[in-house]
């Protein structure tokens, strides 16, 4: 888990892991990718185009979730029953949607050079101070 805190000069860091830039190197190589199978580079005129992908990635992935048959815990009283065959796949299938919706989202954040890594650590220190389920339902 993160350990965010502020440094002497209120910048906010990871005391557990530092502040390095694995995660934003991974979107410029993700970007780098993109860009050399032809994808057009994210701008702030096709934003919202790219946002609603992300989302397309998403809903590949609650699709999938809608056809598996049974999901042991929940409809089995069972937590530890195993997945059949085919929801084994269907399980599979949700991490590459999920996968799919990170790798443009990843090549998002790089594109419009942002710095993701520093953005989840500054929002991750702000969302520990906040209470219980941000006092909401869920
Ligand atoms: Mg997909």
């Amino acid at each position: 888990m993160l350990a965010m805190e502020k440094d002497h000069n209120g910048s906010i860091y990871d005391s557990k892991y530092g502040c390095g830039s694995l995660l934003n190197r991974l979107c410029e190589e993700i970007a780098d990718w993109a860009k050399d199978k032809g994808f057009d580079p994210t701008d702030w005129g096709n934003f919202p185009e790219k946002l609603m992908l992300i989302s397309t990635e998403l809903g590949e992935a609650l699709q999938e979730f809608r056809k598996i048959k049974c999901i042991p815990g929940i409809d089995t009283p069972n937590p530890t029953d195993n997945f059949s065959k085919e929801d084994k796949e269907r399980v599979s299938n949700i991490g590459f949607e999920l996968a799919d919706a990170a790798i443009r989202l990843f090549s998002m954040a790089a594109e419009l050079d942002f710095d993701l890594e520093r953005s989840i650590a500054e929002k991750m220190f702000v969302n520990e101070g906040r209470p219980y389920k941000h006092n909401r339902r869920c």
